[in-house]
């Protein structure tokens, strides 16, 4: 796939032909609809017969009782009207009153009552009529008639003809229906359907029935609108705006187009220009965004075809390309190309430092975010041992798991108490006496068992635990300083370069100190170049504070990195520790030993105390006493202890703190 190939986004969807079901419902819910007019029809014929019925009975009812109290005979008394001299009540005791009634309708004023009786209607007049000399009486009339009913002699051909007509109009309704709603509304919804899918070139035709014809102009509107909006989406939610590269979100959805439908085997690279922190301190953020475009650039240009190539985030790359491509000698070149080499911005020549993770599909997976985060997980090892290219295994996401669930017990160590501090004893060759001991911390983990520093030291600087554990350490030197100023030994403790950055650290050891203004004397602060090169001017300004308080500054792991010494010097240092890196072969090689020398002497000229680190054996201690150093560290004297060891052997009685014979 180019870089520029479209990527569809594949979504379980409904299938239009759902809508095809309309038809026969349709063709159902016409015939239902005709049944139900009809027996609306027919409800309403019936009622209405029935009323006309009921007017003309007792139209019939009254004329008969009237001509019965004028004792005149008339036609109407042919008609087939029962009566009786009484009221209603006793009238039901007559022989003519009808059997097994119940009421069908009362009426109050007119006294006029219709029964329902097995096949018949009977309607009851009940009335008073006035004698010739005034005197009233009561009468009671009714008659009999059969139910109306409409369509009464219906046959069973009518009834078959009028359900066949009845069917016939059913499905001609439908199929209208179908042809001018249904169809244009299947279009539509079809139209929808392609356009969750990300096609928006579908248009609706026009139909002639107005509201559908309005409905697709507004569906064309919209899907021109969303198909501009995708054009101006998709530059700007899939490119990185800085470089122009693809960004993670196009690289996540061309992975995983590649993987659905290519099925061939793919290699994800994934490298980062990692001494791009250095020229950002050095040349500053906009230096450093030259490089990245420029390095963006480089990469776009080597990368052909067929492979993707996408900014990840800050200074990383990707690319994707098919396995067999990676895997040809040729592009072993490419890749070095790609990864190293040098970009030139504003005048300067940049060397590029990179570091490369490979995860591979199908062997680490089929799921781009987690092939992505595997290439990262080797990535990351790659830097940190110094290798150019790790594959991905997965004992390594093992190590990356240990490490989350190392961060989550560090927060509760504290509070735990499962951290202790271990004392290294340090030889003053000027006096031949142990007085000072480098303050060492350990994680006695509860299930782990003990961890050296290297364990959890840069975790606890990633997540700005560190502060809290400087504290610790801090307040627990403080504590000791008593029994050590008696006799007359110096603890040194580490501090990290977060610690010179943490603005609330001043005030805490403030604190301490104006319990105990005496202790600072006896404490010496590491830190170490680098630290104290991140932020020079404010590491300047700590480190000055701390020292007006009495504390001593000591350069950790000095001649692992590459700041002058004289630079160094405009820090209120009292203390050089050379690294052991500069000890060790010094009693083999000369070279070792010339640059030791030069070292140890440029110390001195500084005015500072050199201790050197890490003597390990007979041979190294000869050298660096010959070589004149002040202090010696080392297992050559003593390998690191627990509190209660040291305090026996060099705080208690005080052995004339001599350790070794000289
Ligand atoms: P560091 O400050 O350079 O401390 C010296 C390290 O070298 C210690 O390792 C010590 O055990 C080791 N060491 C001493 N003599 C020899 C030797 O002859 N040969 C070899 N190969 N190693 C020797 P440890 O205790 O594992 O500490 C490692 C690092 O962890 C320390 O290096 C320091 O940077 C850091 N660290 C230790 N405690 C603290 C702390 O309380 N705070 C901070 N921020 N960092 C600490
Ligand atoms: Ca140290
Ligand atoms: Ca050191």
């Amino acid at each position: 796939m180019t870089q520029s190939a479209k990527v569809s986004i594949n979504r379980s969807t409904a299938s239009p032909n759902r809508i095809h079901g309309l038809g026969p419902r349709t063709l159902l819910f016409c015939i239902a609809a005709l049944l139900l007019i009809t027996a609306s029809v027919y409800a309403v014929l019936n009622h209405e017969l029935q009323q006309q019925a009921s007017t003309h009975t007792e139209t019939l009812l009254r004329e008969k009782a009237s001509a019965l109290g004028s004792s005149v005979q008339s036609e109407i008394s042919a008609s087939p009207v029962y009566y009786h001299w009484g009221s209603m009540q006793s009238a039901q005791d007559t022989t003519h009153w009808p059997g097994a009634c119940s009421m069908a309708s009362s009426a109050q004023e007119t006294k006029l009552v219709t029964l329902k009786c097995i096949d018949q209607i009977v309607t009851v007049l009940e009335t008073e009529l006035v004698n010739p000399n005034g005197s009233t009486r009561t009468i009671t009339l009714w008659a009999q008639e059969a139910p109306i009913k409409a369509f009464e002699g219906i046959g069973l051909q009518d009834l078959l003809g009028m359900g066949f007509l009845v069917l016939l109009i059913a499905i001609l309704a439908s199929v209208w229906i179908s042809r001018s709603i249904v169809r244009p509304l299947r279009t539509v919804a079809e139209g929808a359907m392609k356009m969750s899918q990300g096609d928006y070139n579908f248009r609706l035709a026009n139909s002639n029935i107005d509201e559908l014809n309005q409905l697709s102009s507004s569906f064309n509107h919209m899907a021109k609108t969303l198909q501009e909006r995708e054009t101006l989406i998709r530059c700007t939610a899939y490119k990185d705006q800085l470089t122009g590269l693809n960004n993670r979100a196009y690289l996540t959805l061309a992975l995983r187009e590649r993987i659905d439908k290519a099925r061939e085997p793919l290699t994800i690279l994934t490298w980062g220009i990692d001494n791009l922190d250095g020229i950002n301190e050095v040349l500053g953020h906009e230096v450093a965004e030259k490089v990245l475009v420029k390095a963006a650039r480089k990469s776009r240009r080597l990368c052909k075809d067929n492979i993707v190539i996408a900014r990840m985030e800050g200074h990383v790359y990707c690319v994707v390309l098919p396995t067999s491509l990676y895997q040809s000698n040729q592009n072993r070149k490419w890749l070095q190309r790609l990864m190293q080499g040098s970009v030139r911005v504003g005048g300067y020549m940049f060397d590029i430092h990179s570091h490369g993770g490979v995860a591979q599909y199908p062997q680490n997976g089929d799921h781009p975010e987690h092939l992505l985060r595997r290439a990262e997980i080797a990535r990351q090892l790659a830097k940190k041992t110094g290798q150019s290219v790790i594959h991905f295994e997965p004992r390594m996401e093992t190590r990356s798991a240990h490490r989350l669930e190392l961060i989550a017990e560090l927060k509760n160590a504290i509070n735990n108490q499962e951290f202790c501090l271990h004392y290294q004893p340090k030889l003053n060759l000027r006096t031949n006496t142990i007085n000072q001991a480098e303050v060492l911390l350990r994680w006695n983990h509860p299930t782990r068992g003990m961890i050296a520093p290297g364990g959890f030291i840069e975790l606890a600087e990633q997540t700005g635990m560190i502060r809290e554990i400087t504290r610790w350490v801090m307040t627990e030197v403080y504590s000791q300083t008593a029994l050590c100023q008696r006799q007359n030994m110096r603890l040194s403790m580490n501090l990290s370069a977060l610690d010179l950055e943490d603005e609330n650290l001043l005030s805490f050891v403030s604190t301490l100190h104006q319990k105990n203004p005496q202790a600072a004397k006896f404490i010496t602060l590491e830190i170490t170049e680098s630290a104290a090169m991140r932020d020079p001017d404010h590491a300047l300004e700590i480190l000055n504070q701390l020292s007006d308080m009495g504390f001593q500054i000591a350069i950790d792991d000095f001649g692992t990195g590459y700041s002058s010494l004289s630079y160094l010097k405009r820090f209120p240092v009292t203390e050089l520790k050379i690294d052991r890196s500069l000890v060790q072969g010094a009693d083999l090689d000369t070279d070792s030993q010339i640059i030791l020398e030069s070292t140890i002497q440029m110390g001195h000229i500084m005015g500072l105390l050199v201790t050197t680190e890490g003597v390990e054996h007979d041979g190294e201690f000869d050298v660096v006493r010959k070589l004149g150093v002040d202090y010696v560290q080392g297992f050559w004297l003593s390998r690191p202890m627990p509190y209660d060891e040291f305090r026996l052997k060099h705080l208690v009685g005080n052995h004339d703190q001599l350790t070794q014979p000289i």
